[in-house]
C-alpha cells in the first residue's frame, strides 16, 4: 500500500520547470522529479524519480501538459529509493506497465520489500525538517518489474546519458551540455531546515543529513561528481543551478562536509 500524503509543502509545489535540453523538472511539494524526452522518438519519455506520496496526479498532469495526451511512459529510473522520491511509483506502475530501473545492485533490498532504510538522524544537523525525519516513511517498498543499470554505464532509452555510482544513489550525467541530475547526492537546498525548504532558498547542500548514513563516504561522493565538471545541476530536492562550471564549489562542498566528521 502507497504511503500517505505528507503534509509538506514549498513554493514551488507544482510548478515545472524547463531544466535543460529535452529535460524537463516538476517540483512536487518539496522533491523534485525530470521528464527526460528520448531525443530518438520525441512522445516517449523517461521519469526520474517518483516523486512524493500521493503525487501520481500531479505528475502525470504535467506530463500531459508537456507532451500532449498521446506521450508514453518508457521507463522510471530512481537515483535512490527514499520515500520522497518513489512516492507515486505504485500509482504510476498501474497506468504504466514500464520496467523500473534502479540503482544499484546494493541498492536493491531497499526496492525489493528486503530491507528498511535505517532510522533517520533527527539530530545529524540543526532544522525543522530534520526533528520531523523521524516520521517519514523509511520501509522498504515493494516494486515489481525492478531491473538493474548496466553495469557499462548506459541509460535505456537515452543514449547521451551515462548512470554514475555514489553510494547510496546514482547521478545521470550527459557530457555534450555537462548536466547533472544528481538526485541527492548533491541539493541545492538546504533540506533540514523548513524554512529554507518552504522558500526553496538555493544553496547547494549535501545530501539530507538526517538521511545521510555515512558522511565521509556521502563528501566522497560529491568530490566523484565534481570531476565530472558539471555545468548543470538538476537536484532531487532545490532550485537547478546553471550556468558555469560547479567543480570548484562541489569541491569546496565535499571538504566542508568532511570537515565536521
Ligand atoms: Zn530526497
Amino acid at each position: 500500500m502507497s504511503d500517505p500524503f505528507m503534509p509538506l509543502f514549498s513554493v514551488r509545489s507544482g510548478a515545472g520547470f524547463q531544466a535543460a535540453e529535452g529535460v524537463h523538472g516538476l517540483t512536487v511539494q518539496i522533491a523534485n522529479v525530470y521528464f527526460i524526452e528520448n531525443p530518438a522518438a520525441p512522445n516517449e519519455v523517461i521519469l526520474v524519480d517518483a516523486g512524493m506520496p500521493q503525487s501520481a496526479d500531479m505528475i502525470t498532469k504535467e506530463a500531459k501538459r508537456l507532451f500532449g495526451s498521446d506521450y508514453q511512459l518508457k521507463a522510471i529510473i530512481l537515483t535512490h529509493g527514499h520515500f520522497d522520491h518513489v512516492g507515486a511509483m505504485e500509482e504510476l506502475l498501474k497506468l504504466w506497465d514500464v520496467p523500473v530501473y534502479i540503482l544499484h545492485e546494493k541498492e536493491r533490498p531497499y526496492v525489493t520489500g528486503k530491507a528498511d532504510y535505517p532510522p533517520a538522524k533527527p539530530d545529524a544537523k540543526k532544522g525543522l525538517v530534520a526533528k520531523l525525519s523521524p516520521l517519514f516513511p523509511r520501509h522498504a517498498i515493494q516494486i515489481p518489474n525492478v531491473q538493474t543499470l548496466s553495469p557499462d554505464g548506459s541509460v535505456p532509452f537515452l543514449k547521451e546519458w551515462k548512470w554514475v555510482y555514489t553510494p547510496g544513489h546514482i547521478s545521470l550525467f550527459r557530457e555534450k551540455d555537462r548536466v547533472l541530475l544528481a538526485g541527492d547526492a548533491v541539493i541545492t537546498v538546504e533540506q533540514e531546515s523548513l524554512a529554507d525548504v518552504v522558500t526553496q532558498k538555493q544553496e547547494l547542500h549535501g545530501p539530507p543529513a538526517y538521511f545521510t548514513i555515512d558522511t565521509k563516504t556521502a563528501a566522497a561522493s560529491i568530490q566523484k561528481l565534481a570531476e565530472l565538471r558539471p555545468e548543470a545541476l538538476l537536484t532531487g530536492h532545490g532550485i537547478p543551478m546553471m550556468g558555469k562550471n560547479y567543480r570548484e564549489e562541489l569541491l569546496t562542498l565535499a571538504k566542508n562536509l568532511a570537515s565536521v566528521l
